[in-house]
């Protein structure tokens, strides 16, 4: 028998029907705690009453009308986020992908503006921004590349977390026009670098006029205890971009920019027919003032450290474990060797995880979790490795 659907995935066999909070119910009434959330996506858990009333209420009203119109509804998500980021404007994409290529095409344009015809940006060693040629060819891993060469010229890659192969690049290469960054590597398993990792870079881009390119794809929306990353070193990036998280599961990307990177395009530069939509940004609108007023960003930083806690206490000395870090509600707990099998072993116990680069348990449960829905991932999780 043939699948209709294209062979990128290789699914678990299980559908779900139905999502409440921090659980699923699969199409056989079983539950399952969900410390993936729709791999960071479902940041106020499942079927949230206040996201569900807006859909409710913007599709009876209206869904698109296309950019050659005003959006009020876009004006509004778009005036929110810079206030919160420090940024100035916004361009509305459908996806990380997407948003990441804005901020590419801003950079390119920029060198080009300024004379430089071959503008290069640098990027790192796990990277991961994307699955569009220019994302793919920005992220990091062979995995991603392999047998879509050509790739697209302009990058540079430099490790993740060295400030001294950064500086060698800007000695050697006058074509520099941005570094484009994860503040915590998702996808790369969960990679935190040193403190003043940002705080270094922002002070090499100020030097060299390059701009400071965050992607906080994954890391954005509180997901790590503040509402982006950067907001913890203190520094504020030029182009930014967020997704996963933004609509709590309404597909939604926004490029965000600021100074001179603010006043690069021009109309006819980018575009998107469906991006920044009413419906979209009706959501991401309820969605972003929903994390300010509750403080879920400083929840998902309390109920993290409880987890972290936990499980440093419970798996320090454990045969397997090398390493275990996070930073709020995007946890990694790294083993000794492949460990992809523990995928279908926490769901046959009821609990949704991921493994990243093979060996690399990855928590990225919805932020509203409750203290007991933690312990219980917690338990699982420490009952598996148990057995490992
Ligand atoms: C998921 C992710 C992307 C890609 O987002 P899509 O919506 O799948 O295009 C880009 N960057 C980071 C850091 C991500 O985690």
């Amino acid at each position: 028998m043939t699948n209709p659907i294209m062979n990128t995935y290789g699914r678990a066999d299980v559908a779900f029907v139905k999502g409440d909070g921090a659980w699923l119910t699969d199409q056989n009434g079983k539950r399952y705690l969900d410390a993936l959330a729709g791999i960071g996506v479902i940041s106020l858990g499942h079927a949230h009453p206040e996201v569900t009333k807006t859909i409710e209420q913007q599709a009876n009203q209206l869904l698109h009308t296309s950019n050659l119109y005003q959006i009020p509804a876009q004006t509004e998500l778009a005036t929110l986020l810079t206030k919160i980021s420090g940024m100035d404007n916004a361009f509305f994409a459908n996806s990380g992908a997407e948003a990441n290529e804005c901020a590419i095409k801003i950079s390119r344009l920029y060198g080009q503006q300024k004379g430089i015809s071959n503008p290069t940006i640098i990027v790192t060693d796990a990277a991961f921004h994307g699955r569009t040629m220019a994302t793919l060819t920005a992220s990091g891993t062979r995995k991603v590349q392999a047998g879509f060469e050509p790739l697209l010229n302009g990058f540079v890659r430099a490790p993740f977390d060295n400030i001294e192969a950064i500086k060698t690049i800007a000695k050697n290469n006058n074509n520099i026009v941005a570094i484009m960054i994860e503040p915590i590597q998702g996808e790369g398993g969960i990679q935190i670098p040193e403190a003043d990792y940002l705080p270094q870079i922002r002070k090499i881009c100020d030097e060299n006029d390059w701009f400071l390119f965050l992607d906080e794809v994954q890391t954005g929306n509180g997901r790590t205890g503040s509402y982006f990353n950067y907001q913890q070193s203190g520094i504020t990036p030029d182009l930014l971009t967020t997704a996963k998280g933004l609509a709590n599961g309404v597909p939604i990307g926004v490029c965000l920019a600021r100074g001179k990177a603010a006043e690069v395009f021009v109309p006819g530069n980018h575009g998107s027919t469906f991006g920044g939509n009413p419906l979209a940004c009706a959501v991401a609108t309820t969605v972003v003032k929903y994390i300010e007023k509750h403080n879920i960003a400083d929840r998902a930083a309390v109920v993290g450290e409880r987890m972290l806690k936990a499980f440093e206490q419970r798996l320090s000395g454990h045969n397997h474990v090398k390493n275990i870090r996070g930073k709020g509600l995007m946890i990694g707990i790294e083993l000794d060797a492949p460990c992809t099998d523990l995928v279908a072993r926490a769901m046959a116990k009821g609990l949704l995880i991921n493994v990243a680069v093979d060996n690399v348990i990855r928590l990225l449960p919805p932020l509203t979790i409750s203290d007991a829905e933690a312990d219980q991932i917690v338990d699982t999780i420490c009952d598996l490795l148990a057995q490992q």
